[in-house]
């Protein structure tokens, strides 16, 4: 162990854990942006650990994620899930159903803008199941 393992990336600390009532695993948010009625935006840097992801949940407002780091995963409802790597943008439409976080084998990290945060910033929902988490390894290796 050194310094560096305080950074997962050279741009942004690591922050404080994420509630673990809303993420499955070990995931890190650093606040970037706090909440106010000029942007009515929250940003944030997130680290998740491998395996770890976030409960589905929605946002009244909408989210944009940028990928900064890993390989992760973004699943919509009813759709399959969509693997994420460095550079990638997802742009979440307000109160859609979804979820985000790491791959199995992979830390992942990224940039969370959560927008029109005067509609609300998140709603939270079940959590994503194993089942839900590794449907798409299982499909692969069916
Ligand atoms: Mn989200």
């Amino acid at each position: 162990m050194n310094t560096s393992d305080n950074q997962t990336n050279t741009i942004f600390p690591k922050g404080n854990r994420a509630p673990a009532e809303y993420f499955m695993g070990t995931a890190w948010v650093k606040p970037l942006v706090a909440n106010d009625t000029t942007f009515n935006s929250v940003i944030g840097n997130v680290v998740f650990e491998p395996g770890a992801r976030n409960n589905w949940h929605t946002h009244p407002g909408g989210q944009i994620l940028i990928v900064i780091d890993g390989t992760g995963y973004y699943q919509e409802k009813g759709k399959a899930i969509q693997v994420l790597k460095k550079g990638d943008v997802v742009t979440i439409p307000p109160d859609l159903v979804h979820w985000h976080g790491a791959s199995p084998d992979s830390e992942f990290t990224h940039i969370a803008i959560s927008t029109n945060t005067q509609k609300g910033v998140v709603d939270w929902l079940q959590p994503v199941t194993d089942e839900e988490y590794y449907s798409l390894i299982n499909k692969e290796n069916r």
